[in-house]
């Protein structure tokens, strides 16, 4: 007889996910409302997943009522999810164990600097201050009581093809500095949360506001370091 061999797509792994990730320091304005809408669409359109994820890592700039406000209006939109939101809030110990593994093969390290040590020697880039490395090789500081954690950039360079903007590249060092993935007063950066979660969620495209762009290679460079896979971009 003919043996056919039949490749089985997992029946529960949809080929496209795709989310929508608000944080609640403010309510869903136009902007953000836009990347909900693009972002649902492009799922629809491949038949794939929406996830919902709350980016509450920032106690300090939430804003009571904001994630309830914001789901209502999702719902009012007629944006409705697929799975469980997730709370980032939630998953701390996930960062945290990122963070260690990081630390463990030097990519990340300390840094004692306050912003006003910054300030002093660091030059201004199109983006902000660009880290000049002061605690690369250690914390210049070690009686700090509390440290922020940075990743260290290297040489790298980052170019990527976003699906509406085409080609973009950032040199990291030179255009950012090594940034922080976890602050001073301990809360992890949005930098590396994004980055874990994506790949934990299986995200498979990133479609989101041009706002968000210039963040987008430190987000590749730590996907190639932790050895995750890139999704595709698509910035509105
Ligand atoms: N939480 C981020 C924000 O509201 C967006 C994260 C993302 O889409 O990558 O600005």
């Amino acid at each position: 007889g003919v043996y056919t061999k039949v490749i089985q797509v997992p029946q529960d792994k949809p080929n496209y996910i795709g989310r929508f990730a608000p944080s609640p320091s403010g309510l869903l304005h136009l902007g953000s409302l836009v990347a909900a809408v693009g972002s649902y669409l492009q799922s629809k359109a491949n038949k794939g997943e929406w996830l919902v994820r709350i980016e509450d890592l920032d106690p300090p700039r939430e804003i009571a009522g904001a994630t309830d406000a914001i789901l209502q209006s999702l719902e009012a939109h007629g944006l409705h999810w697929d799975k469980d939101i997730t709370y980032q809030s939630e998953r701390t110990e996930i960062y945290q164990e990122v963070l260690d593994q990081l630390l463990h093969s030097h990519n990340a390290y300390p840094c004692s600097c306050s912003r006003k040590e910054i300030e002093v020697l660091a030059e201004r880039g199109e983006l902000g201050m660009i880290y000049p490395g002061t605690c690369r090789n250690g914390p210049t500081q070690t009686t700090r009581a509390h440290f922020s954690y940075r990743l260290r950039t290297k040489n790298a360079y980052i170019a990527f093809d976003d699906i509406r903007l085409g080609r973009r590249s950032q040199h990291l060092r030179r255009e950012i500095g090594d940034f922080v993935i976890k602050r001073t007063d301990g809360y992890f950066a949005y930098q590396l949360a994004v980055v874990v979660d994506d790949a934990l969620q299986g995200m498979t495209e990133i479609v989101r506001g041009e706002d968000l762009l210039p963040n987008t290679p430190r987000q590749i460079y730590l996907q190639i370091i932790l050895g995750y896979p890139t999704p595709r971009y698509l910035h509105l």
